[in-house]
């Protein structure tokens, strides 16, 4: 039986003209790019061709790009980079209670190590947060502002201009983790209004552990790494030339189709919720109706553990996911659908489907078919629906 893949928020498969693109990297133009004879020089010319093209569909300058090892990378470079280096401005940083790990894992890092005071906004019941709460937050003591694009577990997608406006007001810095929205819905950073953009290729049917940081010119930020001279002295290390090469293919392709792509998934997307809300009992949509990333669709169950739906679809061949891959290992309900004040148990019962550019119709309707028959079966012999009657 045929795989059906409805996770492509957790990865996506690299595109074959990706891998296309790539495959010469590793083998006939292998050189250094910090080598000075021309098998180096090739490949520094394909890393700033690469450059160019992702700050390009960006809006920004080639020189405000800097590559990295993904999108978490980026997101722990641009609050400890921007941390440390305007400590003397400031301790205090803001971020929302529904970001990537990523995001708050480092958070707490500098908390702990760093005496960094962090204000967790709340977010409403649709995921979203209130731009009044961030300009509430703000003292004098501010030096970061980390607000998600897109989420990754419900799919809102967060007022980002109207935040800017009243962190550029205050004159503070704007990091936002676009490694949700990159690719899928257009980004412009001057639009949003933000000095700092993480971004990562895996995300975006590009390889994995490859991302990039857009920063600003100007931006106060400390070198990531430190070693060589390369990135212009922020992040040492030797470049990764084949997954340069296949983050920019992925964009360049992301460019031609996205806005195809988008009309065609929120389709596919409307279809998956419709089905299941007419056809299983007791279904709850997560996230909002119309700020919603076009590929997502997060569901609570009700009587029923989203750890069991997902092991009977996968038996059937369907990947699924109940919040993010990065806590799938722990049984603590997901901190987003905590922060949206869904109860534990509607939380615990959660789904989400992300959907990618090799969906098709009928893979929808046949986990439409597939969940319906799961839950019933499920709930025949759930200890809550007999308590609950
Ligand atoms: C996947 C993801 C990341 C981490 O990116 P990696 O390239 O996997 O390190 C960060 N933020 C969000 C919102 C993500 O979805």
């Amino acid at each position: 039986m045929k795989r059906i893949y409805l996770d492509h928020a957790a990865t996506t498969p690299a595109h074959p003209e990706v891998v296309k693109a790539m495959l010469p990297y590793f083998t006939g133009a292998f050189g250094n790019p910090s080598s000075i004879y021309s098998y180096g020089q090739e490949t520094k010319v394909a890393v700033e061709k690469a450059r160019a093209k992702v700050a390009e569909f960006i809006g920004a300058k080639s020189d405000e790009v800097i590559f990295t090892g993904g999108g978490t990378e980026a997101d722990n470079f641009a609050l400890k980079g921007v941390a440390l280096a305007n400590e003397r401005k400031g301790n205090h940083l803001i971020t929302t209670s529904i970001e990537h790990h990523a995001v708050l894992e480092t958070c707490k890092f500098l908390e702990k190590q760093g005496g960094f005071k962090i204000t967790y906004l709340p977010v409403d019941g649709y995921g979203l947060v209130d731009p009044q709460e961030v300009k509430k937050a703000i003292t004098n003591k501010t030096i970061l502002v980390s607000v998600m694009h897109a989420n990754n577990e419900i799919g809102t997608i967060q007022p980002i201009e109207e935040i800017s406006k009243y962190v550029k007001e205050a004159g503070i810095l704007f990091h936002t983790d676009a490694v949700q929205s990159v690719g899928h819905i257009p980004v412009n950073v001057d639009e949003l209004g933000v000095d700092l953009l993480s971004i990562s290729a895996h995300k975006l049917y590009g390889p994995k552990g490859v991302g990039a940081l857009y920063i600003r010119k100007g931006t106060r930020i400390f070198p990531f790494m430190h070693g060589g001279e390369q990135e212009r002295g922020r992040r040492a290390g030797t470049e990764n030339v084949p997954g340069i090469v296949g983050l920019s293919k992925a964009i360049e392709l992301a460019r031609q189709e996205m806005d195809e792509e988008a009309k065609w998934l929120v389709c596919l997307r409307d279809r998956l919720i419709q089905g299941l809300l007419e056809n299983i009992d007791h279904v709850h949509v997560n996230g909002h109706p119309f700020w919603r990333l076009p590929n997502n669709v997060n569901v609570s169950v009700d009587f029923v553990e989203g750890e069991s739906m997902l092991l009977n679809l996968d038996l059937e061949n369907i990947c699924a996911s109940t919040g993010s891959a990065c806590s799938s290992s722990s049984l603590e309900p997901s901190h987003v659908l905590r922060a949206l004040g869904l109860p534990p148990e509607q939380a615990h019962g959660s789904l989400r489907f992300t959907l990618g550019r090799e969906n098709t119709a009928d893979e929808i309707d046949l986990v439409i078919e597939v969940l319906s028959r799961i839950v019933t079966r499920l709930r025949a012999m759930s200890p809550l629906l007999k308590i609950r009657g």
